[in-house]
């Protein structure tokens, strides 16, 4: 009996291994058929933090520069030398008491306007410029057809040759950028880093520079964002220079008190050959300058 057994057992399991042969073959053939066939979706299921597929490469969405922004992480860079901006949500409340007084925001009577206070206390509504010209492809820091408004541009170019005939030069990583780019740039910010401190170093739309169609973020070539552009020699020969083709930069260091936002070495804004002359020779912020030119709201 037992050996009856003993046999009528292994008799069965090699029945058994005899069915499973086929479905195990089975399963192999539909899973080489998914690696090679979709590598992505196994991909996804391996990384579940990877971006969804056509988020990374070739598609670039024809609107908005991807590399814009200024990257966080060295925002948070604790041996910055600036006060930090962070730690002191109260700071940024203080431009309140200068800034025109009004419940709702004052939104600018005309955003064509080069001395437009454009502040966090203050919004463009939907302005868009009209005289957007693409900045020459040989300033693009990335494969974007970056805009500014006719006039900007003309001088910026101007800028450009100058440095160029110092030995220096700089790509253009960020220009126009509309409300509703704007708006998705900061929506991302607050995402990932909370809405307050995203407005630390990125502003919401309608009180973006940018949206004048007059500003610039600017880079040395072959670098992206940084905020040691301002030690940089073009950062430098920028900051020494600008002014004398009509740009100015907004945000200097330790002025977050007053702007509101971090110190941004490689943000200019063209305000006009004349008026940057001016404002030059008042010497204070960009800010606090513009505060004291007239200022028109709409009603
Ligand atoms: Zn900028």
């Amino acid at each position: 009996m037992k050996y009856q057994t003993a046999v009528y057992r292994t008799t069965t399991k090699r029945t058994k291994r005899r069915r499973l042969l086929p479905l195990l073959a089975v399963l192999f053939v539909a899973a080489a058929f998914l690696y090679f066939f979709h590598p992505r979706l196994l991909l996804t299921f391996g990384k579940p933090d990877s971006p969804p597929p056509g988020d990374n490469g070739t598609k670039l969405p024809p609107e908005e520069p991807v590399d814009a922004p200024p990257p966080p992480p060295e925002q948070e860079d604790p041996k910055a030398e600036d006060p930090s901006p962070v730690e002191e949500p109260p700071a940024v409340q203080e431009p309140q008491d200068i800034l025109p007084p009004g419940d709702d925001l004052p939104v600018i009577a005309d955003g064509d306007y080069l001395l437009a206070l454009v502040t966090k206390k203050t919004t463009l509504g939907d302005y868009e410029p009209a005289d957007l010209v693409e900045i020459p492809r040989e300033l693009w820091a990335n494969d974007y057809p970056y805009k500014l408004r006719k006039e900007a541009c003309e001088h910026l170019l101007v800028m450009w040759e100058a440095a160029q005939n110092d030995g220096f030069s700089f790509l253009v990583t960020s220009a126009y950028r509309s409300y509703s780019t704007q708006e998705r740039l900061f929506a991302n910010y607050a995402a990932a880093h909370g809405e307050e401190k995203a407005n630390t170093f990125s502003a919401r739309a309608g009180q973006s520079e940018h949206q004048l169609g007059t500003t610039v973020d600017l880079v040395v070539p072959g670098h992206s964002l940084s905020d040691s552009f301002g030690e940089t020699d073009i950062g430098k020969w920028l900051a020494e220079n600008s002014w004398k083709y009509g740009f100015v930069l907004s945000y200097p260091k330790g002025s977050t008190e007053i702007t509101g936002y971090i110190y941004e070495p490689w943000h200019f804004r063209y305000i006009g050959v004349e008026n940057a002359a001016a404002w030059r020779e008042a010497g204070v912020t960009l800010t606090e300058w513009l505060m004291e030119q007239p200022q028109e709201w709409k009603d």
